[in-house]
């Protein structure tokens, strides 16, 4: 007797059987499916390129504008790299052997100038799968870690597994600078994570086929491996460098005291010297030549001064200052801060030498028992003060943060 090849029921059992090739299928079946096929459209991202709505590289700097201040020279080059991307993704074979290729990009800036906002930021209004990954938990195959192919693993997660999206997708690989090469001399002492990773990092930023755990990790022996194109992959990655200053003074001063000194000699800008950098600094820092060559854009991001931290605190869409008003709007309660109390927020900043990263540990801690307190209360307007924020940063352990 016929009967539905998913759920077993009868013809009589059911309104409607319809039949295939080698089975059947009845109408209760039919609406299960066609639900799971609803659902699965709905949790799916949707990775189609869809031309129309392609920012142009100035759409695109104002876009990182409303969440980023300053780094106006990582945003273009940026909002460039993700142009060329897109248009390198719709190229069409016109015959003439001219292919666009890809240009991996380096961020460099100390920690804390918003390399990972920008990442992120980026990624809020891209099309393409996009995954950011930490390069400290790289160690070359065979020791503790992972390898490197485990990046492509999130870009996979992050594509929903779907494969040619994943293909077009773009990874920024954050702490790139843990992986130079520690000693002058490679052959001394193993670097596991050092040169070995970037002869492995090397074979993706390149353009092959590799072959990626699609769980991730060495927990899953058994899995089977997905080969993954990375031609069209682009890479973006971001490091502070740490010391690389004082590579990049080194090298501008011999330049200065040798031949044709004299045209920049003078107009060497002392404070920031990161915005010389170059190829042959980074190979000094310890990267190896052949990835420097993969990445062939290399944009730096300013140190934070006082106005841009101040900036920071009451300009982005999503500013400290503007959650914290929002917070207690929730509540009823209009919140405002003194103006003298947003320069002493910088101040301690800097001195405490935190840098932006610190502008929210210092608000939460000034605004931690008013926080507490006015949920409860009646109150329905507070001002946070100078006086207040000062009694409140005083008492609190942040003054042990100060580094000497
Ligand atoms: P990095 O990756 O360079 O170490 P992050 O991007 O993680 O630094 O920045 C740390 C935090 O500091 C961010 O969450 C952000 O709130 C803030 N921040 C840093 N730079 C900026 C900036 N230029 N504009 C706005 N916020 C910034």
């Amino acid at each position: 007797m016929d009967k539905c090849s998913f759920c077993g029921r009868t013809k009589k059992d059911v309104k409607l059987l319809i039949g295939g090739i080698s089975g059947h299928i009845c109408d209760i079946c039919i609406e299960q499916a066609h639900s799971i096929l609803l659902e699965d459209g709905r949790n799916r991202k949707s990775f189609t390129l869809n031309e129309s709505k392609i920012l142009k590289p100035i759409e695109i700097k104002e876009f990182l504008d409303k969440y980023i201040i300053g780094q106006d020279e990582a945003k273009k080059t940026l909002a460039v790299a993700v142009y060329n991307h897109y248009k390198r993704l719709s190229q069409v074979d016109v015959g003439d052997d001219v292919e666009i290729e890809k240009s991996n990009i380096l961020l460099v800036g100390e920690t804390g100038t918003g390399k990972t906002l920008l990442a992120r930021t980026i990624a809020r209004l891209l099309q393409v799968p996009f995954a950011i990954v930490d390069a400290t938990v790289l160690t070359e195959a065979g020791y503790v870690g992972e390898d490197v192919e485990s990046l492509l693993t999130r870009l996979l997660q992050a594509a929903d597994y779907d494969l040619a999206a994943a293909e077009k997708g773009i990874v920024f690989i954050d702490e790139i600078d843990k992986i130079a090469r520690k000693g002058d001399n490679p052959s001394i002492t193993r670097d596991v994570s050092g040169e070995g990773v970037q002869q492995g990092l090397l074979k993706l930023l390149e353009g092959s086929v590799v072959n990626v755990p699609p769980q991730g990790g060495r927990k899953h022996p058994e899995q089977k491996m997905i080969p993954v194109d990375t031609k069209n992959i682009l890479f973006i990655a971001g490091g502070a460098f740490e010391g690389i200053n004082k590579r990049i003074a080194q090298r501008l001063n011999t330049k200065v005291v040798g031949y044709g000194a004299s045209k920049d000699a003078e107009q060497i800008d002392k404070e920031n010297f990161l915005q010389y950098i170059s190829p042959m600094d980074l190979r000094s820092f310890g990267l190896i030549p052949e990835i420097i060559g993969r990445m062939p854009v290399v944009t730096h991001l300013n140190p934070l001064d006082r106005t841009t931290l101040r900036n920071i605190l009451t300009e982005p869409k999503n500013a400290i200052i503007k959650q914290y008003i929002k917070l207690f709007k929730m509540d009823d309660i209009n919140l405002g801060f003194a103006d003298d109390v947003l320069e002493y927020i910088v101040d301690k900043a800097i001195e405490f030498k935190l840098g932006a990263r610190g502008l929210r540990s210092i608000c939460e801690t000034i605004m931690r028992d008013v926080m507490f307190d006015n949920p409860s209360k009646k109150e329905k307007d507070i001002i946070i003060t100078l006086e207040f924020a000062k009694t409140k940063i005083e008492k609190s352990e942040m003054k042990h943060l100060k580094i000497a």
